[in-house]
């Protein structure tokens, strides 16, 4: 047979989803592993907004939608990104996809042409790079600073005339901190000087603690670079449900639109509907689960320290980047084999020597995760 498309072989798998199936097999022969690999919240998706997609099966809306999404639905995100977050934003700038990672590619395949590079900064969620390569880009990774996990000159040195994009993340997967104002300037103020545009993942925004969330969108002129991309999955715990969005400058949203006409069509036209509901009901549901988490992660974090791990600062998202000292490969594996608690190695974000534990599970099953730990013999 003729070669498969050497662009797919090339990009590696996606190391948080094949350890959570991994883990998912191990469950199914029996044993009782606790997964701490993949980020998904353990809640149940708000009843309320179970309901309004329950009625809009029923009511019939079971048929082909506007491409970019619901009308009330990218009027409903559009009004969010403007009152929340003070991004000035139209509908027609609103485009829904299936989730965020599928905003993150759509973006990607409307802006990017072959050699276009885009600056990725470590340690960094699993398919951005992948998403970059699909797209034709030439991915380009820089770090952040080990004492605070901010970005610093080096995302400057990285910067060559055929940079096109920055990706920023905050809160961050998988390390949990949220830039600070400093680190966003400099973004900002990167992305300015050298004409790029910014793709900014805010889809843990709501999962915060102690720290507020700022989007780059709304510094003065950003609006024109930045694609805001955000989502339902974490937030209202609704991962299955495959809703996600962007917001993009008029050019980028018309491209992404004919990208999304050709693939996708739109999400599920009852998804939506649940989606709209999700926006516009009683906002309690998102801080009771935002609570929750606060909790889980004081006693990880706390744990972790006791154990004698550091750890990177736990300010958002649902995850403890603990830094392992060693082959976190190897520590994983051992985690896996032995103590049967599941973890994703740094390797996979861009940085070998950490492990990423996610907190979206039960306190009862996060003790039994660190006695496991604990109580494993030295090697
Ligand atoms: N961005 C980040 C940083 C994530 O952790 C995730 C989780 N999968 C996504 C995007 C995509 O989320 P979803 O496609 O479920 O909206
Ligand atoms: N974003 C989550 C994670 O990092 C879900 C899995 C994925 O899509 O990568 O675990």
């Amino acid at each position: 047979m003729k070669a498969l498309s050497r662009k797919v072989a090339d990009i590696a798998p996606s190391a948080t989803i094949e350890i959570s199936d991994r883990a998912a097999q191990m469950r199914a022969a029996g044993i009782d592993v606790i997964g701490l690999s993949i980020g998904e919240p353990d809640f149940p998706t708000p009843a309320h907004i179970t309901r309004a997609c329950i009625n809009a099966l029923e009511r019939g809306e079971t048929h082909y939608a506007p491409s970019p999404g619901i009308p009330a639905l990218r009027e409903a995100i559009s009004q969010k990104l403007e009152t929340e977050n003070d991004i000035p934003c139209t509908p027609g700038q609103v485009i829904v996809a299936c989730g965020a990672k599928d905003s993150i590619y759509e973006a990607m395949e409307a802006t990017l042409n072959p050699g276009d590079e885009v600056i990725i900064i470590d340690p960094s969620w699993v398919s951005y790079e992948p998403c970059v390569q699909l797209s034709g880009g030439v991915p380009v990774h820089c770090g952040v600073r080990e004492s605070d996990f901010q970005v610093d000159d080096s995302l400057l040195e990285a910067i060559t005339p055929n940079t096109k994009m920055i990706i920023c993340n905050s809160p961050s997967n998988p390390s949990g901190a949220v830039m600070n104002d400093a680190s966003l300037r400099l973004i900002a103020d990167a992305a300015t000087d050298n004409d790029c545009y910014v793709l900014s993942d805010e889809i843990y925004e709501k999962l915060i603690y102690g720290k507020d969330h700022v989007s780059i969108g709304s510094f003065d002129g950003m609006a024109d670079r930045t694609i805001t991309v955000n989502g339902f999955s974490k937030a209202y715990a609704m991962t299955g449900w495959r809703i996600g969005y962007a917001a993009a400058p008029d050019p980028v949203a018309k491209q992404m639109i004919k990208v999304q006409q050709h693939t996708i069509s739109h999400p599920a036209t009852f998804a939506m509907h649940g989606a709209v509901a999700a926006l516009t009901g009683d906002q309690q549901c998102v801080e009771e689960m935002r609570c929750e988490f606060d909790v889980r992660r004081q006693y990880l974090t706390g744990a972790l320290h006791e154990m004698g791990y550091e750890t990177a600062p736990a300010e958002g998202a649902f995850y403890a980047y603990v830094k392992t000292g060693g082959d976190d490969m190897a520590v994983s594996a051992r985690w896996l084999a032995d103590a049967h608690v599941a973890v994703t190695p740094g390797t996979a974000f861009g940085t070998p020597g950490w492990v990423r534990l996610s907190y979206a599970a039960s306190l009862d099953r996060l003790k039994e995760a660190m006695h496991r730990i604990a109580v494993l013999p030295e090697k």
